[in-house]
């Protein structure tokens, strides 16, 4: 960033949480059905329709702020967030105000600075301050294109309409659009991790908005905030608050003002655009939802829901260092998902070479699994396996290149290493009385430079290991057949 100007984002995630069912009905939450098939008077918010509180949201909910190092209340309120819009049929959202589900969170995640290209240079913790997570229902969805006479009119589809959502608020803490960006990527693992939520942006189960401001270096007010909706990306969100500083930076600097209001990011144009100004912003007038009593969790609820998660990544991270001695790169790419974590650890025993087994999954499965298009939890080739397939490296049966070509006969055929490396005859001979027979019949077959090397011409000894390898067809260990001959040579 330019000199003497800091920038100042708020973050603001709305992930949905991965129950079955809606928050308040029984409609099922499934994506992609037909349109309007998933709905019941309580989410098309008919008169007289009463909502009922799905339990499962709650404790996935909870789940989320423990993964998030928030502080769940104990009673929070459930709340009319009121406005007018198609895809809202009750007219008001069911949300919470001010007694969120849970709040106060101190999260600590690994930030990196980036090159020109975005790669990561240089690691380094951070501390984030989690204003909140409430919990809340999502909208429906208005449909401008796919179906007919969209020129003239547009269609509401309220599948989505009732979906709970954890929405998660954070202080204005992050001071580049990297850590923005390192922040949601951290979040994302998170819920997955737990299984709170799928957070997929691509099919919109995660969504982020960014507030974005600059001011100069020492001034203690903050600069005019622009919102930034419509990031359909992590790295999109990057793209849009990067592209928003230049743009208040360069508007200060000429004298302008920086006017408060609502940008979309458009990635074809790579710039962001007014949605709507201040002017039009919303007054959402909340109070209590008397349809429902307030929410409350026990302290022995909270304890079952923390003692049922699972080690949390960052902190997996760290025992996968101390523990196999992994590097920091090692480690961040094998805590990525829970279950390649999962995959790595079966894998290091298995193998009984923690360093070996990395490098294995890091170099070569993954890359298979990339290319074929499946997940760790689909491959073909299982963790005890891999295993195997390096401690037969490490013995010295096989070496590195071949089982490469193993490791991608395993996956193609889902045989195990042994089997192939039986199958086809690659497994390297050891046997000192084979290797023996071996270079007898090369001493045999060339008593001419037999008789040279005896003279002093030292230089053939190479050659008589060529000859030893091309009999054994390459399969004799190399280190055998040198000391095997130096014996013999030297008789
Ligand atoms: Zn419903």
């Amino acid at each position: 960033m330019k000199n003497g100007w800091e920038v100042v984002i708020g973050l603001e995630i709305h992930a949905q949480l991965s129950t079955e069912t809606k928050i308040f009905c029984g409609c099922s939450t499934r994506f992609g059905d037909e349109p309007n098939a998933n709905s019941c008077p309580v989410c098309l918010g008919l008169p007289g329709a009463l909502p009922v509180l799905n339990w499962r949201a709650v404790e996935l909910g909870a789940r989320a702020a423990l993964a998030l190092g928030l502080r769940v209340n104990e009673r929070s309120i459930f709340a009319r967030k009121n406005y007018f819009y198609p895809d809202l049929p009750k007219g008001y959202q069911i949300s919470q105000f001010d007694r969120p589900f849970s709040e106060h969170g101190t999260l600590e995640i690994m930030t990196a600075t980036r090159d020109e290209g975005g790669h990561a240079r240089e690691w380094r913790p951070m501390t984030v301050r989690i204003t909140r997570l409430h919990l809340e229902e999502d909208a429906g969805k208005n449909v401008h294109e796919g179906l007919p006479d969209t020129a003239r009119y547009s269609y509401v589809d309220l599948n989505r309409a009732g979906t709970p959502l954890a929405e998660i608020v954070t202080e204005p803490d992050f001071r580049s659009s990297w850590e923005a960006y390192d922040y949601v990527n951290h979040v994302r693992r998170a819920l997955q991790w737990v299984g709170a939520s799928e957070a997929d942006m691509e099919k919109g189960n995660l969504r982020c908005e960014a507030n974005v401001s600059v001011r100069r270096i020492g001034d203690t007010e903050f600069g005019t905030k622009v919102e930034l909706k419509n990031l359909n990306s992590v790295r999109f969100m990057q793209k849009a608050i990067e592209f928003e500083i230049e743009r208040h930076i360069e508007l200060i600097e000429a004298g302008g003002r920086v006017v408060q209001e609502t940008r979309l990011w458009d990635d074809r144009a790579g710039e962001t655009r007014t949605m709507r100004s201040k002017e039009e912003a919303h007054d959402y007038r909340y109070f209590p939802e008397p349809d429902l009593p307030p929410l409350v969790v026990t302290p022995e609820f909270i304890e079952d829901v923390r003692r049922s998660m699972p080690e949390l990544p960052e902190e997996r991270r760290r025992r996968l260092m101390d523990e196999y001695h992994l590097s920091f790169n090692d480690a961040v790419q094998l805590t990525s998902e829970r279950a390649l974590a999962d995959y790595y650890e079966q894998a290091a025993r298995a193998a009984q070479n923690p360093r070996g087994a990395a490098n294995w999954i890091r170099t070569e499965l993954l890359r298979e699994l990339e290319a074929s298009g499946r997940t760790v939890a689909e491959s073909p080739v299982p963790p005890e396996e891999l295993g195997a397939l390096v401690r037969l490296i490490d013995e010295g049966q096989i070496n590195g290149k071949q089982g490469k070509d193993v490791l991608i006969e395993m996956f193609n055929s889902g045989k195990s290493a042994a089997v192939i490396v039986a199958e086809q005859g690659l497994a390297q001979v050891s046997d000192a009385g084979e290797i023996e027979g071996i270079v007898e019949e090369v001493l045999a077959a060339n008593s001419q430079q037999l008789a040279k090397y005896r003279a002093g011409k030292d230089s053939l000894f190479g050659f008589f290991v060529g000859q030893v390898m091309k009999a054994s067809r390459g399969k004799a260990n190399p280190k055998l057949v040198n000391e095997v001959l130096k014996s013999k040579l030297n008789k």
